[in-house]
């Protein structure tokens, strides 16, 4: 079994947003020369997640909405009295997306379904993060 190490930056220009990594995630799995296996696609930070849906930016704002709802900014939240940053909501939203996703490898690329698309949700962004990609395989 071989494995493939490799971090993508992100960064965002709003503090919340939601990015499609689906081509930067397909670019270091070719690169990685794995034709058959899975790719790990993990947020290395505790405000940013990383999940798989439908390639509609609809459904994205959907998602936002929900998740402004039943985390909503502005309320206390105990972290807060500790990070200055304020960002209780951002690490709690993060965490309730997710903080990675796996996806197939075959035949040296994604094995992704039609509408499935890999995006990286920054919950508290304008600062440099990373994402890291671990291809493991044959
Ligand atoms: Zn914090």
């Amino acid at each position: 079994v071989k494995s493939y190490r490799h971090s993508i930056e992100m960064h965002t220009e709003e503090r919340e947003q939601v990015l499609d990594i689906t081509e930067r995630v397909q670019e270091v799995c070719a690169r990685s020369g794995i034709a058959d296996g899975f790719a790990l696609v993990c947020s290395q930070h505790t405000s940013s997640a990383v999940y798989i849906s439908d390639n509609d930016p609809a459904l994205t704002e959907d998602l936002r909405r929900v998740l402004a709802q039943i985390v909503p900014e502005g309320t206390v939240y105990a972290h807060d009295l500790a990070d200055p940053k304020g960002n209780g909501h951002a690490h709690i939203r993060a965490t309730l997306v997710g903080l990675s996703c796996s996806v197939p490898v075959t035949n040296g690329a994604l094995e992704l379904g039609v509408y499935q698309t890999i995006y990286y949700a920054e919950f508290d962004g304008q600062r440099t993060k990373t994402v890291l990609i671990k291809v493991i395989g044959e």
